[in-house]
């Protein structure tokens, strides 16, 4: 048996859990990847974000540009007193921008500003300062302004911010145009860049950002920090990259609530979670199939068991009665009283026969269901009584003191008096079964707590712990102690558990290895 069940342990494990624990481990792997994967792919998403944000203000700038351009075109064509007003509306329409300048060249001594003067010119020269520190960025940016016109030649129109570093906090963009009189025209634009990220870019920003994300515009030298929404919690930005218009400042966007990171770890904690469910669901399944078949390996052994038990209950009866009646028939026997003694032998064993083959049919029939018990009202002490009486001389022949304790004030109960005369000898036969050297039987009848009980206790071997529930099964008998020596085939016990379902009433076992065992049948006193 145990080698049948070790091989469909192993039989299982290479069919079943090998096959889930690569699937497991490989699911976790593939999951892992996975995860870096989305996690990529969310980054990129993240990104092209942010490049749409630095795209927007690029447009922006450039369409501010192209104003700007013309409007420097039409400026000549302007009366001298209309400028100041002309000017200070274009002004008005590009808010966060300080000033135009426009410059012939690099080197170029003279820089026009887009202002006015005393006689409503629109260029001065008056703000000599100012002047000369253009002068010194254009000279500073020598290569940006020549890149710029490489640009130009090729026909396309670049605009490109200059590092600075003026403690206002200005930015300045440069962009290269063709004046109506063909000559090349460096114009540089000088804003705020915090109030243009506040009145140009913002609105922008929240369209963009919605309620998913937080867009924030930053500079970490200034520490300044604009975010799209109030709400969020100044805190590291999750991805950032520079803002193109702006090189001082920098665009992030993080996600409301978690970071990617969290929900990356959730996602990966959720699949490992279910996966982890479901190994475990496997294991499970793979133990409740093993147990099964444990079970019914070792039922299909203790049925065999079973056969040769029976078979050999049935032949000593059998062949003490065939060896007497043999004698007799032989005429062997010389005296009446030894022919008495052996005719009552032959009678007893035809009568143990009977009572096996009749425990056999009545446990087929119990298995079968058909099992019929007829319920009258009668006094337990009476059954109890009877099937003492009956035993009392036998029981002492074998040398056993028996006794019988009685409750007077059972009152009637509704039983079938000759299931229950059935499980009390069968109590009594294992009583006399399992006793070795102190044979002493008592039978007590008692009520305690709605219950009338029989008790049949003896000195007997014991019952190990482990096997006092399993007793109560068919088949089942206790491999250690007299097992071998004693006859049995182990349906007795579970023939009186179903008689006592019967009854809806218990069984009971105290028992201890050694010291004897102590069976109570308990009937309900509420069915009387
Ligand atoms: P069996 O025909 O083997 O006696 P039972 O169903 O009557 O079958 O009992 C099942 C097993 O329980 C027995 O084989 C025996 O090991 C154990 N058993 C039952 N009654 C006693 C008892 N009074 N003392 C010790 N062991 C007992």
């Amino acid at each position: 048996m145990n080698r049948t069940v070790k091989r469909i342990v192993v039989i299982l494990i290479i069919l079943i859990l090998l096959p889930a624990a690569f699937l497991t481990i490989n699911e976790m792997v593939s999951l892992n990847q996975n995860e870096e994967v989305i996690g990529r792919i969310y980054a990129n998403q993240l990104d092209a974000i942010l490049y749409s944000v630095n795209q927007y203000s690029e447009d922006i700038m450039n369409s501010w540009a192209s104003r700007i351009d013309l409007f420097l075109d039409e400026i000549p064509k302007l009366k001298a007193k209309e400028v100041p007003a002309t000017v200070d509306s274009f002004y008005d329409q590009l808010p966060s921008l300080f000033m135009v300048f426009v410059a012939d060249s690099v080197n170029d001594d003279k820089i026009d500003l887009l202002g006015w003067n005393d006689e409503n010119n629109f260029i001065s020269v008056d703000y000599k300062h100012f002047s000369t520190e253009i002068h010194n960025l254009l000279e500073k940016n020598q290569n940006l302004v020549k890149r710029l016109f490489t640009y130009k030649k090729s026909g396309y129109r670049k605009l490109e911010p200059v590092e600075t570093d003026t403690s206002e906090g200005e930015a300045i963009l440069l962009f290269i145009e063709e004046t109506p009189e063909g000559e090349n025209r460096i114009t540089g634009l000088i804003l705020d860049p915090k109030e243009f990220i506040y009145r140009i870019m913002s609105p922008k920003i929240q369209e963009i950002a919605q309620q998913e994300f937080v867009i924030s515009v930053f500079n970490p030298t200034e520490n300044f920090q604009f975010n799209s929404s109030k709400d969020f919690k100044v805190r590291e930005v999750q991805q950032s990259k520079p803002l193109w218009i702006f090189p001082n400042y920098k665009i992030g966007i993080s996600l409301v609530g978690q970071t990617i990171d969290d929900l990356i770890k959730q996602r990966a904690l959720t699949n490992i979670l279910l996966i982890g469910l479901l190994t475990v669901v496997l294991i499970l399944g793979v133990w409740i199939v093993y147990k099964n078949i444990r079970k019914e390996v070792e039922i299909a052994q203790i049925k065999s068991d079973f056969v040769s038990n029976v078979s050999h209950e049935l032949r000593t009866p059998l062949s003490l009665i065939s060896m007497f009646s043999e004698t007799l028939e032989m005429d062997r026997v010389k005296t009446e009283e030894k022919k008495k003694e052996y005719y009552s032998i032959i009678s007893n064993e035809a009568n143990r026969l009977s009572k096996i083959v009749n425990s056999i049919l009545n446990f087929s029939k119990m298995e079968a269901g058909k099992r019929q018990f007829n319920f009258v009202d009668s006094y337990l002490n009476d059954v109890v009584e009877n099937v003492y009486r009956s035993y009392k001389f036998h029981l002492e022949q074998k040398g056993f003191t028996f006794s019988l304790e009685k409750d007077e004030n059972i009152p009637i109960l509704k039983i079938d008096e000759e299931a229950v005369s059935e499980a009390i000898v069968n109590l009594i036969d294992n009583a006399v079964k399992y006793s070795d050297d102190k044979k002493e039987i008592v039978i007590k009848t008692g009520q305690e707590n709605n219950f009338a009980f029989v008790e049949v206790e003896d000195k007997g071997i014991g019952i190990p712990e482990k096997d006092q529930k399993k007793i109560f099964d068919k088949f089942f008998r206790v491999s250690s102690g007299n097992v071998h020596n004693v006859k049995g085939s182990g349906i007795g016990l579970s023939i009186v558990h179903h008689i006592m379902d019967a009854h809806k009433g218990k069984i009971e076992v105290l028992s201890e290895v050694g010291n004897g065992s102590k069976f109570r049948l308990l009937f309900p006193l509420s069915r009387t």
